[in-house]
């Protein structure tokens, strides 16, 4: 057994797992694989592309395609092997992956849980009055693809929605252009196309002069943004530098892009406020109840005792933020992945050879952070673990080795039966998990890398809009 690890380690045959595959995922695979370390890639989802498909709205169509295209280079690779469809935790167990004796797993899985609105009781309306964030924008990211399976929301006048950043921000636009589209054709007839890239470019008034028609004709009452703080202290712009001066710059700032989209997009804004109750009328969600506070000079909140505001409305939106969803057998603290060291090495606490990267662990939703904070922790892997100082690594593993190899060896056999219907070869050793893991792309008829791209990618809204205008001509 112990022979099996020495000789591992000389060969320098260095497996790495990787779970997620978008940004940050990809970023740490190709950084990997160009040092001819061999990676398996899993992804929940068909595509590797994780939160530029579900979660950046699809108007930024540019940035998407740029994006992916990135991703595909990276990931189509000799020495990167992509298995699509497989859930960490739920079709492959945590632990069982770290048991198969790869050098390090990497957790790239994003955030893809909604943080719950802290409303007592307020769940149970959960998909009917209360819609959450990452549900919506995967709904409004892919309704137009013929075939659409996932959940169907509709979007209601006067509906409110609960957040500050700049997602928030994409929601209320979403519900503002959703509810435009469909009173414009209510008054202008069924086959009208409208197209939400460009009225998302040139806002609401502008869109319309070309129908003739003003916004106060459409009979739109608008929908609402609750932020807690003033508009001033939205998250919209990060200050360059923690001065003072900085501090104010990125206020201003902020407060400016609030009022820009609130003249773009027409909508309403109660600042310091939060929802703290809900109003029920016949089993349905008629209103919530929102406490008023005060920001202090030093930044936190204060109740305004006895003070409350009432809004009637049919539908909620919560975007108040996104948290990781939770896998079986790593260890959280709260809702974040509990971590040691600094953010270059996040390890995750209990395990030698697990780390985290991207939003699963940065807390940040930006594509320029994740992919930062993926290439940081993988170099310092390179350079500690993998490549200058592999002998350090194999002693800090060896008593993790010794118990490790043991699992591997009966895991790579557990699944070598289940997989073959045949015992596992008597020189079972680490490398079979390359050949473990292309059955894996064998199951769901994975050839290579483009084919299968190529194959699972959705029709795009800018294909059906540009399909239903050569159908009208
Ligand atoms: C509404 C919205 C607007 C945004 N706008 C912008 C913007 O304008 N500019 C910008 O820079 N960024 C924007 N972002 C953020 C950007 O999309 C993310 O920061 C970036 O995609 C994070 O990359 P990541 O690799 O860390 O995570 P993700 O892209 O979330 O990737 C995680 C991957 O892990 C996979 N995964 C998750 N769990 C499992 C599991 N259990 N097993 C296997 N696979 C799993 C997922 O399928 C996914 O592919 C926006 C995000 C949202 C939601």
């Amino acid at each position: 057994m112990w022979k099996k690890a020495l000789n591992h380690s000389q060969k320098k045959s260095h497996y790495v797992a990787v779970i997620g595959g978008s940004v940050s995922g990809s970023e740490a695979a190709a950084m990997l694989a160009d040092q001819g370390v061999r990676v398996v890639v899993i992804d929940q989802n068909a595509l590797p592309y994780g939160k530029l498909e579900d979660g950046l709205p699809k108007w930024h169509h540019n940035l998407r395609d740029k994006q992916e295209r990135d991703i595909d280079q990276k990931l189509d690779h000799d020495r990167v092997r992509f298995i699509p469809n497989m859930k960490i935790g739920k079709d492959f167990g945590f632990k069982d992956l770290v048991d198969l004796g790869f050098t390090a797993v990497i957790l790239a899985n994003g955030a893809w849980k909604d943080r719950p609105l802290p409303v007592p009781g307020i769940e149970k309306f959960r998909d009917k009055e209360l819609i959450y964030q990452n549900d919506l924008l995967k709904w409004y990211n892919h309704y137009h693809e013929p075939g659409y399976k996932g959940k169907r929301y509709k979007v209601q006048d006067k509906a409110v929605i609960i957040g500050g950043g700049l997602a928030s921000l994409d929601v209320m636009k979403i519900v503002m252009m959703e509810l435009v589209e469909r009173a414009l054709k209510e008054k202008l007839g069924k086959d009208l196309i409208v197209n939400q890239f460009e009225l998302e470019k040139k806002g609401i008034d502008k869109y319309l002069l070309q129908f003739d028609i003003k916004y106060e004709d459409l009979g739109i009452e608008g929908a609402t943004l609750v932020y807690r703080r003033q508009a001033k202290n939205m998250p919209l712009k990060q200050p360059q530098g923690g001065t003072q001066e900085a501090k104010e710059k990125a206020q201003i700032v902020s407060q400016r892009i609030l009022d820009n989209y609130k003249k773009k997009f027409r909508f309403h804004f109660i600042p310091e406020a939060t929802p703290i109750d809900y109003i029920e009328e016949d089993g349905k969600l008629k209103g919530l109840v929102l406490q008023k506070l005060r920001t202090l000079d030093n930044g936190k909140l204060k109740k305004i005792e006895g003070e409350t505001i009432t809004v009637y409305t049919n539908q909620i939106i919560s975007s108040i933020g996104s948290i990781p969803e939770k896998i079986e057998g790593i260890p959280y603290d709260g809702d974040s992945i509990k971590t040691e060291g600094d953010d270059s090495i996040s390890r995750v606490s209990g395990y030698t050879n697990v780390f985290a990267i991207g939003n699963a662990v940065t807390g940040k939703g930006n594509i320029k952070t994740a992919k930062e904070h993926g290439s940081m922790v993988t170099q310092k892997l390179l350079d500690n673990y993998l490549q200058k100082n592999t002998q350090a690594f194999d002693m800090e593993l060896e008593a993790y080795n010794e118990e490790i190899r043991q699992k591997t060896d009966i895991k790579i056999a557990e699944i070598f039966k289940q997989l073959f219907d045949k015992a596992a070869p008597d020189d079972v050793t680490v490398d079979h998990i390359w050949e473990v893991s292309k059955t894996y792309q064998d199951r769901v008829g994975y050839k290579d890398y483009q084919s299968w791209i190529e194959t699972h990618r959705p029709v795009r809204y800018e294909e059906v809009i540009a399909k239903k205008k050569a159908e009208k001509n």
